[in-house]
C-alpha cells in the first residue's frame, strides 16, 4: 500500500498550491484528482484579478500551475476518491483503484455551481453563462444580462452588474426568495434592473455558439448577452459521509491554522465555509494549510 506524509485531495488551484509548498518543505505528499488539474478554472473564460498576471484564460493559468508542480515532480494520480477512513489512528484515503495510507490529509475538492439543467447549458458555460459576476461581469460592460436566483447571492450579484451592465433581469422565486429586505430594497431602487418574478426559463437560444437570449415559459424573449447562474452550490465532500467531521450549509468548517474539526485533516479553497470564494483567498488558505501540515508532521 502506497504511503504519504500528506494526500491532497483535488487537483484545482487550492491543492496545486498546497502541493507546491509541501514539495518545497521536502514533505512527501500526492495529490489526487478525478478530472483535468485547475479544477473550475477550466470553466473561467478569462481571469482579470489576479495580481501578476493581468488578463488570462482560466485554462491556461490552470496549465501553467500544473507545469510547476510537474517541474518539482509532485506525485499525481488520476483517481476518484470515493472514502476517506480513519482506522487504528491510521487515515486512508480510497479511490476507485487504491488505498492510500495518510498521515494528514487536505481536502481541496472545491464545489460544483448547481445547474438550470436546461439542454445546452453546459456548452454556454463561459459563453454567456457564468456563475461570478466579480469576475466575469466586466465583460458585459454596456450589455444586457440576466440573473437567476432567489438569494443573497443573486441579489448582490444583480447589484453589481447594474452598474456594469446597461440592464439586468433578475429571475427569482418568491416563493424560495432568501434575500436580505435591504438588499431587495435596493434592488427594487434600481432602475436598470427589471424583476421578473416567478417565471423558469424555457430555452437557452445561442448564436455563433454563444448565448444570445433566453425564452422563459411564457414564452417571452429577452435578449441579453450573459447569464448569471446563483442557484447554489454543492461542496464536494460526498465521500466523507463517514467521517464525523464539522460542517456548515454543507462546507468544512475549519480553524486559522485551516484544520478541520479531524486533527490532520486540513481543507482550503472553496470546499471550505468563507465568504470569499476567488483564486487568491483559495491560494492564501493553501499556502497556510500546507505550512500547518508541516509543523504537525515536524512535531512527530
Ligand atoms: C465561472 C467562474 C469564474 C470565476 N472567475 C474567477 C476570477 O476571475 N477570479 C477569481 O479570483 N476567482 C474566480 N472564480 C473563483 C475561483 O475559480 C475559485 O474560487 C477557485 O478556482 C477554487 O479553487 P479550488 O481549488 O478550491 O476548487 P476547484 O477548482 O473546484 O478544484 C477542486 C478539484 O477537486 C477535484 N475533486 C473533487 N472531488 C474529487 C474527488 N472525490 N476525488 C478527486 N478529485 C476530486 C475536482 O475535480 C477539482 O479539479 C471563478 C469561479 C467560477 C465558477
Amino acid at each position: 500500500m502506497k504511503k504519504f506524509d500528506c494526500v491532497i485531495i483535488g487537483a484545482g488551484i487550492a491543492g496545486m498550491t498546497a502541493a507546491l509548498y509541501l514539495q518545497r518543505a521536502n514533505v512527501s505528499s500526492v495529490i489526487i484528482e478525478k478530472g483535468a488539474p485547475g479544477g473550475i478554472l477550466n470553466f473561467t473564460s478569462t481571469v482579470e484579478n489576479y495580481p501578476g498576471v493581468p488578463n488570462i484564460n482560466g485554462v491556461n493559468l490552470a496549465m501553467k500551475v500544473y507545469e510547476q508542480i510537474k517541474q518539482l515532480d509532485v506525485p499525481y494520480l488520476y483517481g476518484d476518491v470515493k472514502e476517506v477512513k480513519i482506522e487504528d489512528q491510521q487515515k486512508y484515503v480510497v479511490t476507485e483503484k487504491e488505498t492510500i495510507m495518510a498521515q494528514t490529509i487536505i481536502i481541496a475538492s472545491g464545489r460544483t455551481p448547481k445547474e438550470l439543467k436546461l439542454p445546452n447549458e453546459e456548452k454556454l458555460i463561459g459563453r454567456g453563462i457564468s456563475w461570478c459576476a466579480i469576475c466575469d461581469g466586466y465583460q458585459y460592460k454596456n450589455k444586457k444580462v440576466g440573473v437567476v436566483g432567489s438569494g443573497n447571492s443573486a441579489f448582490e450579484e444583480a447589484l453589481y452588474l447594474s452598474n456594469i451592465a446597461s440592464e439586468v433581469f433578475l429571475l427569482y422565486n418568491t416563493k424560495k426568495l432568501k434575500a436580505e429586505a435591504n438588499l431587495i430594497t435596493k434592488v427594487q431602487a434600481k432602475n436598470n434592473i427589471k424583476l421578473i418574478p416567478d417565471l423558469q426559463i424555457k430555452t437557452l437560444e445561442e448564436t455563433d455558439d454563444k448565448l444570445s437570449a433566453i425564452i422563459l415559459e411564457n414564452e417571452e424573449k429577452i435578449i441579453l448577452a450573459g447569464l448569471f447562474v446563483f442557484i447554489g452550490y454543492q461542496p464536494l465532500i460526498y465521500y466523507l459521509t463517514n467521517l464525523p467531521i464539522k460542517c456548515e450549509a454543507g462546507y468544512l468548517v475549519v480553524n486559522e491554522k485551516m484544520m478541520t474539526s479531524v486533527p490532520g485533516i486540513y481543507a482550503c479553497g472553496d470546499v471550505i465555509k468563507k465568504d470569499v470564494y476567488q483564486l487568491t483567498t483559495a491560494v492564501g488558505e493553501a499556502a497556510i494549510a500546507a505550512t500547518f501540515v508541516k509543523k504537525q508532521l515536524d512535531l512527530r
